[in-house]
């Protein structure tokens, strides 16, 4: 029999083909929890399932979905969701898919097709989730769960970056996941949001390229004077997911090593200058 934080919960994680998503599955796994893996790249989610295998051999049950989901598509959404009925239905949905477009800018200069896309990845993949989490809950008869939205600490502070359809799609992931958390308390279902600083991940490389000046103006904004790691998010969704945080509910959990409480300034933060 499975134990650990999250023995017998039946979770769903997407965008778990790398990032903070496969850091994720592989705690999960971990902490005992059925996991099913999804992204839009079933290739990549072969390989990220080989990792959770490879770290984690006793996990008592963890699977890709074979098909790609597509989080903007809501009949693969839906599709993804009912996978788990086979376990007897969902506890746990990670909302973590996201992208963050290279053509994204600033209010002149996004491209209308960059904002849809975002949007609908971000946002309406968000509510796709909820929506089918929420029907799949209610259909098992569930009277606890929680789902967790990955937002971004764009949401929280004013970014100097331009990339106005990111933000403004974390900002509406913080919105819809803070009315969720509301509409639903009664049935025992719990939404909250994880506003994660910027990471080391292949979407941080992606912006960043090989520019290290680039890299050393950005971490300068956070205290300890270096960007986080996926598993730092990954233990934080642990705990949302788990009983643990069950009067934890409508929150925007910011893990981002005190980056969104800093005074910056040139030398970093003002905290850490001589007085
Ligand atoms: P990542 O690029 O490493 O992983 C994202 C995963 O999502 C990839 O496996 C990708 O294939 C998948 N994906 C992309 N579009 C998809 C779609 N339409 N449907 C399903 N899957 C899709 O990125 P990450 O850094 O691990 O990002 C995970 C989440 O964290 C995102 O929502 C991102 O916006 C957010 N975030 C990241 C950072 C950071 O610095 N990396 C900071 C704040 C927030």
């Amino acid at each position: 029999m499975a134990t650990g934080r999250l023995a017998g919960k039946n979770a769903v994680i997407t965008g778990a083909a790398g990032g903070i998503g496969l850091e994720t599955s592989i705690l999960f796994a971990k902490e005992g929890a059925n996991v099913l893996m999804s992204d839009i790249s079933p290739a990549a989610l072969e390989k990220a399932l080989a990792k959770v295998k490879q770290l984690v051999p006793n996990a008592a049950n963890a699977r890709a979905l074979p098909q790609k989901c597509d989080v903007s598509k809501e009949s693969e959404v839906k599709a993804m969701i009912e996978a788990v009925d086979a376990w007897g239905g969902l506890d746990v949905l990670f909302n973590n898919a996201g992208i963050m477009h290279a053509d994204d800018a600033d209010a002149v200069d996004t491209p209308e097709a960059i904002w849809d896309l975002t949007q609908g990845i971000n946002v309406k993949g968000v509510w796709f989730g909820c929506k089918h989490a929420v029907l799949s809950l209610r259909r098992h008869k569930k009277t606890r769960a929680s789902i967790i939205n990955t937002a971004s600490v764009v949401a929280l502070v004013g970014a100097a970056t331009p990339q106005l359809a990111y933000t403004a799609s974390k900002g509406a992931v913080l919105a819809l996941t803070r009315e969720l958390a509301m509409v639903h308390a009664r049935e025992g279902f719990r939404f909250n949001s994880l506003c994660p600083a910027p990471l080391n991940t292949p979407l941080l490389q992606d912006w960043l390229g090989d520019d290290k000046a680039k890299r050393a103006r950005r971490e300068v904004h956070f205290p300890g004077g270096r960007f986080g790691e996926a598993i730092e998010q990954a233990h934080a969704v642990v705990f949302l997911a788990s009983d643990e945080a069950s009067f934890v509910n409508g929150h925007d959990f910011a893990v981002d090593g005190g980056m969104t409480k800093a005074y910056v300034t040139a030398e970093g933060p003002a905290a850490a200058a001589p007085q």
